[in-house]
């Protein structure tokens, strides 16, 4: 195992990893359910699902099912003048779970093989819209503090450009139009001033702005920050008084993550176009998709050429198409609302009470996501391995120690994971003594 461990310590790299830190690294080799096997030995209850994607669980026999039908058919065919069945029942799924009272929300489905893509797609929907009504000055995005939309090259440019994640490309980036984050927390009520910020980018530069960028009501990765409808509400007003397009990222708060199976359901708000990832495979394999709506798809079809001008190798790649459709089905007659609400009830009970704890600044708990926020950034080359002592796999970023496990976590494995937690916060406490 140590020899398979070095191997890849000399020659592999890792996610936003210093490969000369020594950070931790443990070989997995088999998973199921909500357990990770690792090659030590050892078994641990995982609390990250994969980032956001295992919902169901690892190893389930009806996704590995799914799999093996689709592999003796075909593993993936090129879509340019070709189609199959896999992308066509998935679209349709996806179309009927995005409806409202049987009206569709979007009209078309662009897949890509990863959620970066996907946002790069989105991205350029919105430009080429403008550009096909003779409208080339709109070409800039407008999005708030704190956002996370991958690491491509026009991801990067709306993510937040100063909380480190991509600080370094500062001057080869676009530069965009970033507003504050609205102030939220469980006890602050919305105020109108938390819009002023955004309403003064609509105010000063609407003329050159294509689209408005966002994960509606939890911001992952830029921070774990979680935030009002009410402010998605106003923007929506403000998009429509700007003429500007709304795009929503759902790639993290997807599939059921918030306690809505999409989160601009639950705010009540429709964006114009809808990126999904992540949880869209059941965390099997790579696809994600750009949603367009009716008025997006007929804007850019208004120009002499109507090409959305893009188009990865492996577009709708159908083994990733065949699972993501078994996992949606399996999504729908799992009762995931009521799972999500009890995992969301016992994160409340067992995560809560270390919000009084002197080195934790805040707890914050939405769906089946649980964040405890601390003062300062976690020694993580300590942390993790703690973790794994304990059984569990945690793994903090800066100031963040957060889960979201897969929905199918029972109370007991739950509790492990929030037990760990308080262990791992009390031993720092006493460091601190
Ligand atoms: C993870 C994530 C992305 C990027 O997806 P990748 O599949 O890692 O490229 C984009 N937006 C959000 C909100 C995400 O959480």
């Amino acid at each position: 195992m140590l020899q398979l461990i070095n191997a890849d310590l000399n020659s592999i790299w890792h996610p936003y990893t210093n490969t000369s830190k020594n950070n931790p690294l443990f070989l997995v080799t088999s998973a199921s359910g909500v357990e990770l096997h690792l090659g030590s030995g050892q078994t641990l209850i995982d609390g990250m699902s994969s980032w956001w994607a295992v919902i169901h669980g690892y190893n389930h026999p009806e996704l590995n099912a799914a799999a093996k039908d689709q592999i003796d058919k075909m593993s993936h065919v090129m879509f340019g003048s070709l189609t199959h069945e896999p992308a066509i029942n998935l679209t349709q799924k996806l179309l009927s779970l995005t409806s409202t009272d049987n009206q569709q929300d979007f009209a078309r489905v662009f897949f890509s093989d990863s959620g970066s893509v996907s946002v790069e797609v989105a991205i350029k929907m919105a430009i080429q819209y403008w550009f096909a009504q003779g409208n080339s000055e709109k070409s800039k995005l407008l999005t708030i503090r704190n956002g996370y939309h991958g690491d491509t090259f026009a991801a990067m440019s709306v993510t937040d450009p100063e909380n480190g994640m991509h600080s370094i490309f500062k001057g080869i980036l676009t530069e965009h139009y970033f507003a504050e984050i609205p102030v939220y927390g469980e006890n602050i009520e919305w105020h109108h001033e938390y819009l002023d910020s955004i309403r003064k980018q609509f105010e000063q530069h609407h003329k050159h702005i294509a689209a408005v960028i966002l994960e509606p009501l939890v911001q992952g990765a830029g921070g774990m920050k979680f935030y009002d409808a009410e402010y998605l509400k106003q923007i929506k007003t403000l998009c429509d008084k700007y003429d500007v397009l709304l795009i929503f990222d759902e790639i993290a708060t997807g599939f059921g993550r918030t306690g809505s199976l999409f989160a601009y359901q639950e705010a009540g708000v429709t964006p114009d176009i809808l990126c999904l990832g992540k949880a869209l495979t059941g965390g099997y394999m790579t696809l994600a998709t750009t949603l367009a709506s009716q008025k997006v798809v007929d804007g850019i079809h208004a120009d002499d050429s109507g090409v959305l001008m893009h188009g990865p190798t492996f577009m709708a790649n159908p083994l990733a198409c065949a699972v993501a459709f078994k996992s949606l089905c399996l999504l729908e007659e799992s009762n995931w609302q009521l799972k999500v609400r009890s995992i969301n009830n016992q994160l409340l009970e067992e995560l809560s009470p270390l919000a009084d704890n002197p080195l934790v600044n805040e707890v914050r708990v939405k769906g089946a996501i649980g964040v405890v926020e601390m003062k300062k950034p976690v020694d993580f080359n300590w942390i993790v391995p703690r973790f794994v002592e304990l059984g569990v796999w945690i793994r903090p970023f800066g100031k963040l120690v957060y889960i979201m496990p897969p929905y199918i976590i029972k109370p007991e494995q739950l509790s492990l994971l929030t037990q760990a937690i308080k262990t791992v916060i009390s031993e720092m406490s006493n460091c601190n003594d």
